[in-house]
C-alpha cells in the first residue's frame, strides 16, 4: 500500500482538465503538496493508506480560484469613500489613510483578506501591495499573513512616486526607483525557494515609473521569471495622463519600453481601443478582470467577451476591499456572468463554464502557473475546495457549474485545501484564530479612521468600541 497524506473520496469532481472531465463519484490522492492521482471510486482498490481521509459524499470538488488582483491592506478601509469615482475616491480616502497605515494595519487587514479569500474558494491571491508611505518593510506584513493563514500568495511589490498628498502636504516617505528594485530583489531572494509564496513587480499605474524603470522591469522579469502587473486602462484618464507625460497612449508607450510580453498582467482594461486590442494580442498580454470594483467606482465595463473571442487570457479578481468592498470571489463569478450579458443585451456572450475557466485556469495562465495550478490533475499542486450545497440559497442543484456561478455563496465553501494542507476544515479556519482577527481589525480600522478623520468614526465607535477600543 502506498502512503499518502490526504485522500478525498466519493466527491463529484469538476476537474477542469484538458477534456473538462467531471467525475461524479471520484477520488483525489494527495501526497504532501501535490495531487498524485485522480480517478473514479470504482478504480480505488485500497492502494493508498492515507494519513487523513475526507468523505466528500454529496459534495462538489472544484480547483481553487486564483484571485489575480487585490490590495489586502485595504481591509482596514472598507466602506470609505463611498459613491465616488476612481480618482475622487483615491484622493478623498485611500491616499490619506495610506499615510497612517503601518505594520499592524497591513498585517491584520491582510490576515482578514486571506481568511475571506479562503472562505470564498480562493486558494491563491496576488496582493498588489502599495502601502509604503509610513514605514519600510510593510510588504513583509503581507508575507507574514500569507505564511500564517496558509494561502498561496504572490506579492506584487508596488512602486509609487507620488510625493504629495491630495491636500498638498508632503508624503512621509517616497521611495526612489532604485530602492524599489532593491526591495524586489530582496524579497525575491528571501522567498525564491518557498512552496507557496513569491514576489512579482507591480508599478502602480502608468506614471509611477520612468521609461528606464519599465526597461528595468523587463530585465528583472527575464532574470527571475517573475511577472509584472499594473493598473492599465482602468478609466479614460489613463491615456490622457500618458499623453500629457509621454505624448502617446499607454499601450504604445509601454510597448516601446520592452516591458510588455506574456508575463505582463494588465489589471482592469476597461477603456480599450482597437490599437490596444492589437497590442494585447501581439504581446499575449494577460488580463485581470475586476467587475465588482469597476461597478462600485463606475469605471465602466471591460470588453471581456471581445477579449475571449480574440483568444486573450482573462482571469478574475476582487480588487481591494476599499473598492469592492469584500474579497468574495463567489460574488465576482456571478457578477462576471451577469454584467456582460446585461451590458451587451445578449445572454450568450459569456457562459457559466467560461466564468469558471477564467477563475481557475485563466488565473493560473495569467500568473504563468498553468503547469502546476488551475485544475485537478495528477502532478499539479493540491489546491482545491469542497462545496456543500445544503443551504437554502443553493439547493436544489441541477448542474454543479451553474450552481457554483448562479446560486452558491461563501456559505457553501466547506473545506479548502492549499498546497495539500486543509486550511478551512468543515467551516473552521484551522491556521489562525479567526475571531481574534475580527476583534483586532475592528479596533485597528477604527483607530485608523480616527487618526485620519475619515468616515463616520462615531458610528463605528458607538457600534463597535466596547469592548474593542478603549475610550
Ligand atoms: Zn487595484
Amino acid at each position: 500500500m502506498e502512503r499518502i497524506s490526504l485522500l478525498i473520496r466519493n466527491g463529484y469532481l469538476v476537474t477542469m482538465d484538458d477534456e473538462r472531465r467531471v467525475i461524479p463519484e471520484g477520488y483525489l490522492a494527495i501526497r504532501d503538496d501535490r495531487i498524485i492521482d485522480v480517478g473514479e471510486m470504482a478504480d480505488l482498490k485500497g492502494q493508498y493508506q492515507a494519513d487523513r481521509v475526507i468523505d466528500a459524499s454529496n459534495r462538489f470538488v472544484f480547483p481553487g480560484f486564483i484571485n489575480t488582483h487585490s490590495h489586502l491592506f485595504q481591509g482596514a478601509m472598507k466602506g470609505l469613500g463611498r459613491d465616488k469615482g476612481l480618482f475622487e475616491w483615491l484622493d478623498s480616502s485611500v491616499r490619506f489613510a495610506l499615510h497612517e497605515t503601518g505594520y499592524e494595519e497591513v498585517y491584520t487587514a491582510a490576515l482578514l483578506g486571506c481568511i475571506e479569500n479562503i472562505r470564498s474558494g480562493s486558494t491563491m491571491v496576488l496582493d498588489y501591495h502599495y502601502a509604503h508611505a509610513k514605514e519600510a518593510g510593510l510588504d513583509d506584513a503581507v508575507m507574514q499573513a500569507f505564511e500564517e493563514t496558509g494561502i498561496r500568495g504572490l506579492l506584487g511589490r508596488a512602486h509609487t512616486n507620488v510625493s504629495q498628498m491630495p491636500d498638498g502636504a508632503q508624503c512621509p516617505r517616497v521611495e526612489t526607483e532604485e530602492q524599489f528594485f532593491d526591495d524586489v530583489e530582496r524579497l525575491q531572494q528571501k522567498y525564491e525557494n518557498h512552496s507557496r509564496i513569491g514576489v512579482c513587480m507591480a508599478p502602480g499605474i502608468i506614471w509611477d515609473l520612468s521609461e528606464e524603470g519599465y526597461r528595468h522591469c523587463r530585465t528583472l522579469a527575464d532574470k527571475y521569471g517573475m511577472i509584472t502587473t499594473m493598473h492599465t486602462l482602468e478609466t479614460k484618464d489613463d491615456n490622457q495622463f500618458t499623453q500629457e507625460l509621454y505624448g502617446s497612449n499607454t499601450m504604445p508607450f509601454l510597448a516601446k519600453t520592452g516591458v510588455l510580453g506574456p508575463d505582463f498582467l494588465a489589471v482592469h482594461c476597461v477603456d480599450m481601443d482597437e490599437e490596444d486590442f492589437r497590442i494585447f494580442k501581439e504581446y499575449d498580454i494577460k488580463v485581470s478582470h475586476n467587475p465588482v470594483s469597476n461597478m462600485i467606482l463606475a469605471s465602466g465595463v471591460a470588453p471581456v467577451p471581445r477579449m475571449l473571442d480574440l483568444g486573450l487570457t482573462v482571469s478574475l479578481a476582487t480588487d481591494g476591499s476599499a473598492s469592492n468592498d469584500t474579497q468574495d470571489m463567489m460574488e465576482v463569478l456571478k457578477t462576471t456572468a451577469l454584467i456582460h450579458k446585461c451590458h451587451l443585451k445578449d445572454p450568450t456572450v459569456i457562459s457559466a463554464n467560461e466564468v469558471v475557466e477564467m477563475a481557475t485556469l485563466g488565473g493560473a495562465a495569467a500568473l504563468g502557473r498553468e503547469e502546476d495550478l488551475g485544475s485537478l490533475e495528477a502532478g499539479k499542486k493540491a489546491d482545491f475546495w469542497l462545496m456543500n450545497p445544503r443551504t437554502a440559497r443553493c439547493v436544489p442543484v441541477a448542474d454543479p457549474v451553474a450552481a457554483l456561478v448562479y446560486h452558491a455563496s461563501q456559505g457553501n465553501v466547506e473545506t479548502t485545501v492549499v498546497d495539500g494542507r486543509v486550511v478551512l476544515d468543515e467551516g473552521r479556519i484551522t491556521t489562525v484564530d479567526e475571531e481574534a482577527v475580527f476583534d483586532r481589525l475592528q479596533e485597528v480600522a477604527c483607530n485608523l479612521r480616527k487618526r485620519v478623520g475619515l468616515g463616520n468614526t462615531q458610528w463605528g465607535h458607538r457600534v463597535f468600541v466596547p469592548p474593542f477600543v478603549k475610550p
